[in-house]
């Protein structure tokens, strides 16, 4: 889970409104890119460490200086001596890193509940993004810049402009959903036990090669799952006991399509495989489409068997549509358009490119790919109804900027010198290696920096792949 959706949902869960929420996380996001191991920049050079080497020497003992070298530290950049000091006795209190995203945002809590009292109470009650991004900054951050009238209004412009993004993503998000996300996770089944994880770079979509487009098929509670009598209501009840939340279910198969299920005990000449998804998509009881996710994401899913260079199990988060008799173009529309939003929510989650090689792609997609078996899902039936795969990356990039058009004043940077600093040396590297090409400014009284129009989304999505190590 990215550091944002999870300092975002332990803010709501302490009892900030989503705007006061938003509001604290445009500002941390402003102070260190929500990097908990951010060392300020312009004390790097004057203190010799790294943000990692800062981060390791603290915590071992040999940096003693913590709390009063002044520098700015951490989620809030902490820098005040006495908030140093506290900040370094919370982490050792609590055996945690410096450094550790948990410990920070507790301790961040902490301070607001006991020493931020006023501001507390106000990031719990308003509805106003702008109000809580301002009184973050005044009353909790107090940058440098509030002796300067002018350079204060635009710090507050830029702080709020953060805060609004992050408003449009999570609060937004969750009233505007239109699909329907079920949670019935396959804790019976054998995949499921294996207990293996994952770090997600892409999605694979299948579709299950049966004609049954009912999600009871496939997904079912047991007696332990969550919400369990609601499950059964929404899904329906499965006559037959050859749901997927068990152990030893097994798909055979003619090595080009799903030719049915059974279980273990049958004889077992013909090519077998263990099956787990992350997700079903199909129909309700009372016919409705929705998906339902089966396992957590970043579990290691059990779909799609092994190629010639390896298997996607290994890297991409999966999920089935049900299939019908395939020619009714109402159910088809519906599924796909579920898929479609739940490959954008992945991709948002997770910082995945869907138009990026070899990142959302179908069963048969990854057997060319080498990393698959040989399956012909989704060919077998998107053609049927006039989509391939490349129309379902491109809807997936609509899904995504259409779940963004609430931040069409997002700024737009004219030059590498207007990009915010915590995004500079992603973008600078881009140029260096020529994937970020510019232009000569037409005007040569004006600039001399090369012209590259880059949104701030631009900026986040590249800087999120530069950390997590994808960017070339
Ligand atoms: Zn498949």
């Amino acid at each position: 889970m990215s550091n944002e959706q999870v300092i975002w949902d332990r803010l709501i869960s302490a009892g900030l409104t989503p705007a006061g929420a938003a509001g604290l996380l445009g500002n941390l996001q402003a102070e260190s890119g929500l990097r908990p191991d951010n060392l300020q920049n312009t004390c790097e050079a004057k203190l010799g460490f790294t943000d990692e080497g800062y981060t390791v020497a603290v915590d071992n003992g040999c940096y003693t200086d913590f709390a009063d070298d002044r520098a700015g530290y951490g989620l809030a950049q902490w820098t005040h001596p006495t908030r140093k000091a506290a900040l370094l006795a919370f982490a050792r209190a609590n055996g945690a890193s410096i450094g550790n995203l948990d410990m920070q945002v507790s301790y961040l809590l902490h301070e607001l509940q006991t020493l931020f009292k006023p501001l507390w109470d106000k990031l719990c009650t308003t509805d106003s993004v702008r109000d809580a991004s301002d009184a973050v900054l005044l009353d909790f951050e107090r940058p440098a810049s509030v002796n300067n009238p002018d350079k204060l209004q635009e710090t507050k412009d830029t702080r709020a402009v953060y805060a609004q993004w992050y408003y449009a993503r999570f609060a937004q998000e969750e009233e505007s959903e239109s699909m329907k996300l079920l949670e019935c996770i396959l804790t019976a089944s054998d995949c499921y036990k294996a207990g293996q994880t994952i770090k997600p770079q892409g999605v694979m979509v299948h579709s299950t090669g049966a004609n049954n487009p009912l999600l009871r098929r496939y997904v079912q509670p047991i007696a332990a799952t969550p919400d369990r009598e609601e499950l059964l209501t929404q899904l329906g009840t499965n006559p037959n006991g050859n749901h997927w939340n068990q152990s030893r279910v097994y798909i055979y198969t003619d090595k080009t399509r799903t030719v049915g299920y059974r279980d273990y005990s049958k004889n077992l000449d013909q090519v077998l495989y263990e099956p787990c998804v992350h997700a079903f998509i199909g129909k309700l009881a009372d016919g409705s489409v929705a998906a339902v996710q089966t396992l957590p994401w970043e579990h290691r899913g059990w779909h799609c068997g092994v190629g010639a260079k390896g298997t996607a199990n290994d890297t991409h988060i999966s999920f089935e549509i049900c299939e019908d008799a395939l020619t009714d173009p109402v159910y088809f529309n519906q599924a796909y358009q579920a898929a479609v939003e739940l490959t954008a929510m992945l991709c948002r989650e997770y910082g995945l490119d869907p138009l990026a090689d070899g990142v959302v792609i179908c069963h048969q997609d990854g057997y060319k790919r080498g990393v698959a078996s040989n399956h012909g899902d989704v060919y077998n039936w998107f053609p049927k109804h006039g989509k391939t795969m490349d129309d379902f990356r491109a809807d997936v990039v609509r899904s995504m900027n259409n779940e963004n058009e609430e931040e069409e004043d997002m700024p737009t940077y004219k030059t590498l010198k207007d990009v915010p600093e915590h995004f500079r040396p992603t973008i600078q590297k881009l140029m260096e290696d020529g994937s970020l090409v510019g232009e000569k400014d037409p005007d040569p009284t004006r600039l001399d920096d090369n012209i590259i129009n880059v949104s701030y989304d631009y900026c986040r999505i590249m800087t999120t792949l530069d950390r997590r190590g994808d960017l070339h």
